[in-house]
């Protein structure tokens, strides 16, 4: 095992203040220092910058970084003006002086640090040709597979880089992948030699929470008014008209809350991202383009009031609470509407079957996440490819959930889904089969005449949120789909085998909603 040398530690303690390194931090930099490639996992906040910014520091010439963070870039170089490193960047967002600037401190040595947009990697091969290049560092570098959820086109360009120096050394950093992402990235960046570095993924200090959605807007006002009072935080939404009326909502209960989506001005979502980091107690409501490379140290709760795309995608977002190591909150409220409207949403998504089938396998993920009745954690590190024990943090290990025979009432819906498109050829959604299982009269059930089905009002001894509780886990475990613009549901090759008894089906018992008077009590 290498371990940081003197010229390393000597700058970590006068540069960054810092008295010893984190985890792998000194040996991924010796590392580096030593002129080899590393390839580098890192939970968000585990401390990756510095493991680029050393090394580039210590070696002869400027550490090239890509990043595709672009409205990060001038706060990050600000950032280290302020402890005296000498940085820089290049991107579409600058006049041309500025960046004739930038070029000429580069090829006179007086960079330390250069930050590149990947698009503009190829424009800029010329003038690193003519510079002296300590390094290469390649953030975020998950955008480089296109299996994942980040895919950036411009990130397969960055094969280059190996063809064209090969005797610099390259370091590839990101917060998240799977085995298979790491392979990829192995691979695409021609990294296959490089030493990999995998830290821990978990992240005790975060108490994972999900549970089902009701009236999510009253959900998270009492999350926030009985555990996160004053505290900074980030609302994550799907959509933009999601995220106006969500913080609107906020604000009208008194909480100091702001929007930031793709579709706001960008001078409005630069202010709103420098308020969010300055100020105090600020709440954040942003769908995803909010926060990769965010650097807040006290972001005590990240909500999610839509059901994340996939596990990745949901790790990464919840990895942005709790930097400063605090306990902190990942909490999150789903429904059955959220997957019948990401099912329609891979339907209709353009590209081949195979990114389809993609898309679905990562959103199966993250259903798995939300109806286990095991621990959180085990099930997230597990994801990530690392074993671990029941963590006794999150709501699973506090309360873990009561579960129940559910058999005979999914045979029942099984069978209400089979007989609607065998004897009528009609499929419906979701809230009409459970209409004809409670037996309730309205137009469609006498228009279509489903009061005569065998199995109408044979569901009486659920309620209807019971139900929906039956459909969500029945999804989650493929044993029921929903298919197409409307979302009806459908039966799977698997559903067979419950109705004929051969599958037993226990369910997670639906967690009663604390009354309104409970709540406040808390
Ligand atoms: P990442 O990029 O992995 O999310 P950062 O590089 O932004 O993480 O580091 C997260 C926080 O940890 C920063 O506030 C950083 O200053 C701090 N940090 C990093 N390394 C150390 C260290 N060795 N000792 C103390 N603090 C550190
Ligand atoms: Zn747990």
């Amino acid at each position: 095992m290498t371990s940081a040398t003197a010229p390393a530690l000597q700058v970590l303690e006068t540069t960054f203040g810092y008295d010893s390194f984190r985890g792998q931090q000194g040996e991924i930099i010796q590392t580096v220092v030593d002129g080899g490639d590393a390839l580098v996992l890192m939970p968000t906040g585990g401390g990756k910058s510095i493991c680029y910014q050393i090394p580039a520091l210590v070696r002869e010439g400027t550490g090239v970084v890509i990043s595709p963070l672009i409205a990060l870039m001038q706060d990050q170089v600000d950032t280290l003006a302020a402890v005296g490193v000498r940085a820089a960047y290049l991107n579409s967002t600058q006049s041309l002086e500025a960046r004739r600037e930038v070029e000429a401190a580069f090829l006179s040595g007086q960079l330390d640090l250069l930050y590149l947009a990947p698009e503009r990697l190829r424009a800029a091969a010329d003038l690193l040709d003519r510079g002296r290049l300590a390094l290469f560092a390649i953030d975020e570098a998950h955008c480089v597979s296109q299996w994942g959820h980040d895919f950036r086109p411009e990130y397969l360009g960055l094969s280059m880089i190996h063809e064209r120096w090969p005797t610099v050394p390259r370091i590839a950093l990101t917060a998240t992948a799977t085995a298979a992402t790491r392979k990829e990235i192995a691979q695409r960046l021609d990294l296959g030699t490089a030493k990999q570095f995998v830290s821990s993924f978990d992240r005790p200090n975060i108490q994972y929470r999900i549970e089902a959605k009701a009236q999510p807007l009253q959900q998270l006002l009492s999350l926030l008014r009985t555990e996160h009072a004053g505290d900074a935080g980030i609302v994550y939404c799907l959509s933009r008209a999601s995220v106006e009326k969500t913080a609107d909502f906020l604000v009208e209960n008194g909480i100091t809350a702001l929007p930031y989506h793709a579709g706001l001005d960008s001078g409005v979502r630069a202010r709103n991202q420098s308020r969010f980091l300055r100020e105090d107690g600020l709440v954040m409501v942003a769908t995803i383009a909010f926060g990769m490379g965010i650097d807040k140290p006290d972001v005590r709760f990240v909500a999610h009031l839509d059901l994340p795309k996939s596990v990745e995608g949901y790790y990464q977002e919840t990895g942005r609470a709790g930097r400063d190591g605090l306990p902190s909150t990942a909490w999150l409220a789903y429904g059955l509407q959220d997957v019948v409207q990401q099912r329609r949403m891979i339907d209709q998504s353009e590209g081949d079957l195979a990114h389809r089938r993609n898309l679905s396998a990562h959103l199966d993920s993250m259903l798995a996440l939300c109806e286990t009745i095991g621990c959180r954690r085990v099930q997230l590190l597990q994801y990530f490819g690392q074993e671990s024990e029941p963590c006794g943090n999150c709501d699973t290990c506090l309360a873990p959930p009561e579960t129940w025979d559910g058999t005979v009432p999914a045979q029942k819906l099984l069978s209400t889904v089979v007989r609607l498109e065998r004897e009528r050829n009609q499929k419906f959604g979701a809230g009409h089969i459970i209409d004809i299982l409670l037996g309730k009269t309205n137009d469609r059930i006498t228009r279509g005449r489903h009061d005569a089905l065998s199995t109408y009002g044979i569901g009486q001894d659920l309620s209807e949120q019971e139900w929906r509780g039956v459909v969500r886990q029945l999804l989650a475990r493929g044993l029921l789909a929903v298919q197409g613009e409307y979302g009806v549901l459908v039966i799977t090759p698997t559903s067979g085998s419950v109705l004929s008894g051969d599958t037993p089906v226990p369910l997670r018992r639906e967690a009663a909603r604390p009354s309104k008077a409970a709540r406040r009590a808390v």
